[in-house]
């Protein structure tokens, strides 16, 4: 089962019950102890056992030592609400060499909800196709995520690499990325074949031992905890399930989340803005070069001198390229301002696909995945909807 699929289930919030540790290790339901005493001793009770800002008595984490703490969501908190359009193909992203009378021109697009996630194992693939050819100079079209990590391996392979694009790196939807590590919404699985997802699979593999590597503040990548809220029990193994460690499924009464199950796990967190930055300095001091431009059409990348390019255009490759496949999912974005308290990500939780992504930058609300949606504009209803269901998913706290 995919992310999304495993998002699309509805938790309810009718059957939690909350336990509550008693000192003398007797577990008593929050129902029960309404039962049994006065509103006011209960509140005394409660407020004893629970220390300030935790998730309350009884609820251990599983990896981290720290309570939980719920992020200050609310519609006076919010400071940003941005909108990109993942580029998405059913089939899956699109990894071949094509040729053009004497030029070659390599396509690594169409990465849909994962392109950050896949970035260097899809442009690994993509230089793989250089193999043979006496290394140039080579053009990179596109400034994004694709882009960056194409040019980086190839002048780590000896090629000369020029980008040409339309927009650097912050104006791109790469930056406008959640920035989880998860290679999900990127295709359909009724739609695509065994080869692409034998493709996936190893194009997943590849860029998640690339970021295990980059570590640290200077390419904004960390380990943090997930926790993935679901209606229905999880699924056991999964597509990338190895690369997911410590992995621990939550019963009702285990956690403060209104879902009665809960898979807690270990992910990275690539922070897209400090990403990019870092790549693109490695890109130029490495020898890379930048020329914007806007292409019109493929006959205007075709007449450019080098003799092999790469196209990372991204949802641009629809027109320039043809792909009729390709289509806009778009998203949009809530933020709030930096929480260094909140020390871990969810996702699920509401009536569609939610996630909260604490940053460094930001704390990130995000559930919409509008397919054919080509609307830049942030829709103040959607907003309302993201932040009304997250205040929900963190009313227990
Ligand atoms: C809301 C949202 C949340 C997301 N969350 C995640 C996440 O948590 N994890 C994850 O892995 N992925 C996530 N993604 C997906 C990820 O952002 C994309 O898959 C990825 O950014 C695609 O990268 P790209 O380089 O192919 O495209 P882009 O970043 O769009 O870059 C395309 C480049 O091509 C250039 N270009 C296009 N057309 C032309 C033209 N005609 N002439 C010249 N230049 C051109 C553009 O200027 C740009 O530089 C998310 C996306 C969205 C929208």
């Amino acid at each position: 089962m995919t992310r999304m699929q495993r998002l699309n289930h509805r938790p309810t919030q009718s059957h939690q019950e909350v336990i509550i540790l008693m000192p003398d290790d007797k577990h008593l339901s929050r129902r029960q102890l309404i039962k049994s005493a006065g509103v006011g001793a209960i509140a005394a009770t409660l407020a004893a056992c629970q220390p300030a800002g935790s998730g309350g008595p009884g609820y251990q984490r599983p990896y981290s030592r720290k309570p939980w703490v719920a992020p200050r969501v609310s519609m006076g908190n919010v400071i940003r609400e941005i909108v990109g359009h993942r580029p998405y193909r059913p089939s899956g992203f699109v990894v071949k060499s094509e040729s053009f009378d004497d030029k070659v021109v390599v396509h690594n697009y169409g990465h849909g909800g994962g392109g950050i996630s896949l970035s260097w194992g899809s442009s690994a693939l993509a230089v793989r196709e250089t193999l043979g050819m006496t290394p140039g100079r080579v053009a990179v079209i596109g400034g994004g995520v694709m882009g960056l990590t194409s040019a980086r391996l190839l002048q780590d392979a000896g090629w000369e690499a020029t980008i040409y694009t339309r927009d650097m790196a912050r104006h791109t939807t790469s930056n406008v990325a959640g920035g989880e590590w998860g290679p999900y919404s990127v295709h359909d699985p009724e739609v695509s074949t065994p080869e692409f997802k034998a493709q996936i699979q190893f194009a997943a593999r590849i860029a998640h031992h690339a970021f295990t590597n980059l570590g640290g503040p200077d390419y904004g990548v960390r380990w943090t905890e997930l926790y993935t809220l679901s209606e229905t029990p999880p699924e056991e193994g999964g597509e990338f399930a190895d690369l997911y460690p410590f992995r621990v499924d939550l019963q009702p009464g285990e956690h403060p989340f209104p879902a009665p199950y809960v898979r807690h796990e270990l992910t990275m967190m690539v922070e897209p803005a400090t990403f990019l930055r870092r790549i693109t300095e490695d890109f130029l001091q490495a020898g890379g070069r930048f020329v914007i431009r806007n292409f019109n059409n493929k006959e205007e990348i075709l007449a450019l001198p080098e003799p092999v390019m790469f196209n990372c255009t991204g949802l641009g490759a629809a027109s320039l390229f043809d792909d009729e496949e390709l289509t806009p999912a778009k998203g949009q974005l809530v933020y709030l301002p930096p929480d260094p308290d909140v020390d871990y990500l969810t996702i699920g939780g509401g009536n569609s696909n939610l996630y909260m992504f604490s940053r460094t930058d930001t704390v990130l609300l995000g559930g919409t995945f509008k397919l054919g949606d080509y609307s830049r504009n942030p829709e103040p209803e959607e907003t309302e909807r993201i932040v009304s269901e997250h205040q929900r998913i963190f009313s227990g706290f």
